[in-house]
């Protein structure tokens, strides 16, 4: 085989996969599309496989066709709910952990941080001492932590099947991407970012197990950056 014949097959095989991925991302973001807006899954091994193997491509391929590319975590983060949830609930709650965000905390949070993360006291100054009040009472193990590292520390140090988390649409779906050996559950965070953010209490809630009929008062979701007061039990 000459040398032009070889470049010419080999260009031939580049354009064939070119268009193979392409197709795969269009079909893959379509899919993830009508599980989100219509709550139907169709194909999830095909979804999860382009997640997690074209990750990084499907986020700028999702932004080059005017999405935001925070649609691919979306998915992922919806998909691995699906398709997790059964194996999840036949899990029994003192085998499972709730790992929840610092960043929801209180800007007056007095609680200490320490390697195995921050050591809530149930001030009642915000949202993370309810939901780690009733996870406890469920059976759940607790953490409240920074970051990735903590949970990489947390996975080698302790022993668990499930996991319910709370976090940003993409700190979930990598986090669940990660734990993908254990039946996981996730909850976005209604708003990100390093302080103050919010969660869907009921969400999180519901996940645990706890009923939550729709005129039951719940805390305000934003009761991280409220004004406390801290008499009252917030639920
Ligand atoms: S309830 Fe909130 S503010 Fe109070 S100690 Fe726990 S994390 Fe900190």
């Amino acid at each position: 085989m000459s040398i032009y014949e070889f470049y010419t097959i080999f260009g031939q095989i580049v354009f064939i996969a070119g268009i193979f991925i392409l197709s795969l991302l269009s079909v893959a973001l379509i899919l993830g599309r009508i599980l989100i807006k219509q709550e139907r899954l169709i194909f999830p091994k095909l979804l999860l496989f382009t997640i997690d193997v074209f990750y990084g491509l499907f986020k700028k391929f999702a932004g080059n066709v005017g999405l935001d590319e925070k649609i691919v975590d979306q998915m992922g983060v919806e998909v691995r709910n699906k398709v997790n949830e059964k194996a999840f609930n036949d899990v029994d709650n003192k085998d499972k952990i709730l790992v929840l965000p610092h960043c929801l905390r209180s800007p007056r949070c007095e609680a200490k941080l320490d390697s195995t993360g921050l050591h809530c006291t149930d001030c009642n100054r915000c949202v993370i001492g309810v939901l780690k009040n009733k996870a406890e009472n469920e059976g759940y193990d607790v953490f409240i932590i920074p970051g990735s590292t903590f949970l990489k520390k947390i996975a080698q140090n302790h022993e668990f099947k499930g996991v319910l988390g709370v976090a940003c649409h993409q700190d979930l779906n990598l986090a669940m991407m990660n734990l993908s050996h254990v039946p996981c559950q996730g909850v976005p965070l209604l708003k990100d970012g390093c302080v103050c953010t919010k969660v869907d209490i009921r969400a999180v809630l519901d996940k645990i197990g706890i009923e939550t009929p729709q005129n039951m008062v719940l805390p305000n979701k934003s009761a991280s950056c409220v004004v406390e007061r801290p008499k009252r039990k917030i639920l």
